[in-house]
């Protein structure tokens, strides 16, 4: 195994756990947002695309004989909760989760940029070709949370001089 593997594998495998990161973050997110459908759909999209990016990372950890590691998964997780927990007490709870979903799908096109050249540097085209996928859909997921920031603006100042729940 030469020191390319090594990189390798550690960067799948924080990545893997970035991804169950992302899971308990999103499925927070959804759980608590009862007045914004549209942001909601989307969130749930991309829950189902995380599956299959955490997926094709086991895949990826598999043929290089390797495996995800249990405690920076768990770790993750409870970063995401303690994030969660943050959340709730904004007053504008809705507004302070996109703005940190868009950071961290910034973080993750970031990672994947690294996998790219870790995985060339390897000479595994296969996880390549898998992490450029994941990173299109990070950069369209990022893109979408940007592009309807101003619209998820808009209806909570419009629900809260309304005086109806905005918040969330
Ligand atoms: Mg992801
Ligand atoms: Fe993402």
């Amino acid at each position: 195994m030469t020191e390319f593997d090594t990189h390798l594998h550690d960067w799948l495998r924080d990545a893997h756990a970035m991804e169950m990161q992302a899971l308990t973050m999103m499925k927070a997110q959804v759980s608590r947002l009862d007045n914004y459908p549209e942001l909601c759909r989307r969130i749930e999209q991309h829950i189902d695309e995380t599956q299959a990016q955490a997926e094709r990372l086991e895949s990826c950890m598999k043929r290089q004989d390797t495996q995800p590691s249990v405690t920076k998964d768990i770790a993750g997780r409870f970063t995401a909760s303690m994030q969660g927990l943050g959340g709730m007490m904004a007053s504008d709870e809705v507004l302070k989760g996109q703005m940190s979903s868009y950071a961290f799908e910034h973080f993750e096109i970031a990672a994947y940029n690294i996998l790219i050249v870790a995985a060339d540097a390897a000479g595994d085209a296969q996880t390549r070709r898998l992490c450029e996928e994941i990173l299109r859909e990070e950069e369209a997921m990022a893109k979408w949370l940007l592009d309807h920031l101003g619209d998820t603006t808009h209806t909570f100042m419009t629900r809260d001089r309304e005086d109806v729940v905005a918040k969330r």
